[in-house]
């Protein structure tokens, strides 16, 4: 990621300055103002049948590799809302079960990776849409096999499962509570 020079309000250079409890911070002297790093928040998710022993994998964008339900969160929503929002407007699915497992600062793309397993309420594919190729339930073993390697999908998927595996993550019921509104 490339440093900040400038302020993204006002274009004035921006100088160092200490932020009690924060460091050196950029600092626009114009508009007066920290100016904290840019990035983007992106979430994506190892999504399991409900009997939890298959994992969904899915292709996209003409591209012949599994990867893992994927998508930015929009602006005023919660990453937990961005989960089940992507997961029914790729695969049609409706997640019903949740729990964050891990996030990665991912540089080629400036975006903070959260990370989530998710249950689904059921597995049926036919309400699949244009955004995916196509999308393939995989016994829980045959899925980090089939994982585009090595990825970032697949870093996640290992870990999802293992944490699952040792009760490190409990996925909780979704609820109106954990999916707050879009402002
Ligand atoms: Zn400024």
């Amino acid at each position: 990621m490339s440093t900040m020079t400038h302020c993204y309000e006002c274009g004035t250079k921006l100088i160092p300055r200490e932020l009690e409890g924060e460091g050196i911070i950029p600092y626009c002297p114009h508009c007066q103002a920290y100016r904290f790093p840019i990035f983007s928040t992106a979430m994506s998710t190892t999504l399991l049948s409900p009997d939890r022993k298959k994992a969904l994998l899915i292709q996209q964008y003409g591209r012949n590799r599994n990867v893992l339900v994927a998508g930015y969160v929009n602006k005023g929503e919660n990453a937990e809302h961005a989960v089940v929002r992507e997961v029914q407007e790729e695969v049609g699915l409706k997640v019903v079960q949740m729990a964050f497992v891990k996030s990665t600062y991912f540089a080629p793309s400036n975006t903070l990776m959260l990370h989530f397993l998710t249950v689904v309420e059921d597995d049926d594919l036919s309400h699949m849409t244009a955004e995916v190729d196509k999308a393939q339930w995989y016994p829980l073993e045959q899925a980090k096999e089939a994982v585009l390697t090595p990825s970032l999908a697949q870093r996640f998927l290992f870990t999802a499962l293992q944490k699952l595996e040792r009760g490190e993550i409990v996925p909780v019921d979704v609820n109106t509570e954990n999916l707050w509104p879009v402002e």
